[in-house]
């Protein structure tokens, strides 16, 4: 074991001092730290526990405006509340078909949205080449086994997937991120928050030292009530997507106003497919019109050998999860 030091802090000021520091980690509801700690991939010199800060960044409220999430709320909570399951059922069911019903009850909405990769050779560190965990050493993905990799937003330096639910429904929702970090606070869309891989895959978000998130604001929408989750994975008791996608739309007598889709598991960071949400506009939703958004949010895939398959398989769960949508009562 890796000696480290505990602190527990009381406000944000604390927490973020502590954190600008290096070697400093946040700790919440540990799910993701514990796991990677316990695999040496990451070495905290400091662990910073934030719960004390849960009575300010731990709730979730629901007004006219939208929906306010603390940041500490824990899965479970959330998936579960009224207001969400009523008002932002994709919110709720990227939720809870996420991990095991004991992950969801520990683990916190910010921790969620910052959960590593589930690359295998990121995850295993006696592999070298992993641009990610140890910058310009290469990529054991790109010639390895790259199943579960992504087929959107890659680049020549990793193919890394991001394995989360909740934030495809963030990013569909047009959601913001707040956080509090050195400067104070402030407030950013959320699908800014993660970094395409781009020539520095080691570079994950947009935040800034010692920043920490408090909490995710979602605006109240016509197109929120009638929204989906729909995760297609190996195993449906407890797996990472293979294929995901939120979605939501806004219907006028059978003609889609607003729509709005995100994937997952496919793709490098949450992926907004606003190209395809543009096609819809205007249209019946038919399984045509679904199709043809279907192709429009693949068309720049690019896949490495074993995820051959991940783009039809993406494009069979946008069709699916579009025409569910549209059956809804809203
Ligand atoms: Fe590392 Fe990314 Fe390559 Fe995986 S895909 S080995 S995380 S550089």
């Amino acid at each position: 074991m890796r000696p480290f030091a505990y602190q527990r802090v009381t406000n944000e000021a604390q927490a973020v001092k502590a954190a600008s520091a290096p070697g400093g980690v946040f700790l919440a509801g540990g799910t993701t730290l514990i796991d990677l700690a316990k695999l040496d991939v990451i070495r905290p010199e400091r662990v910073i526990d934030i719960n004390p800060l849960q009575g300010r960044h731990g709730g979730v409220s629901a007004d006219a405006a939208g929906l306010r999430l603390g940041a500490l709320a824990r899965m479970s909570d959330v998936a579960e509340h009224p207001a969400v399951l009523r008002d932002y059922p994709v919110i709720a069911q990227s939720l809870s078909l996420a991990a095991s019903q004991q992950l969801r009850n520990m683990a916190s909405l910010g921790g969620n949205v910052l959960q590593r990769t589930r690359c295998s050779y990121f995850r295993d560190v006696t592999w070298t080449a992993c641009n990610k965990r140890n910058p310009g050493s290469g990529c054991a993905a790109m010639g390895g086994n790259n199943r579960n990799h992504a087929v959107l937003g890659v680049s020549d330096q990793c193919i890394a997937s991001y394995p989360g639910d909740f934030a495809q429904a963030l990013t569909a929702l047009d959601a913001m991120v707040e956080l509090y970090g050195p400067g104070g606070a402030r407030v950013l869309p959320f699908d800014q928050l993660h970094a395409l891989p781009d020539a520095a895959p080691h570079v994950e978000t947009a935040l800034r030292p010692g920043e920490l998130i408090t909490g995710f604001h979602v605006p109240s929408a016509p197109w929120a009530r009638r929204s989906l989750y729909l995760k297609v994975r190996d195993r449906a008791s407890y797996e990472f997507a293979a294929a995901s996608a939120a979605v939501a739309l806004e219907l006028k007598d059978g003609v889609v106003g607003q729509a709005r889709i995100a994937v997952g598991g496919v793709a490098a960071k949450p992926w907004r497919a606003r190209e395809a949400e543009a096609l819809l506009i205007g249209k019946p939703l038919t399984e045509a019109s679904a199709q043809a958004a279907a192709q429009a949010v693949f068309a720049g895939a690019r896949t490495h050998g074993h995820n051959d398959f991940k783009p039809e398989l993406g494009r069979r769960t946008v069709v699916r999860a579009l025409l569910q949508a549209a059956a809804m009562e809203a």
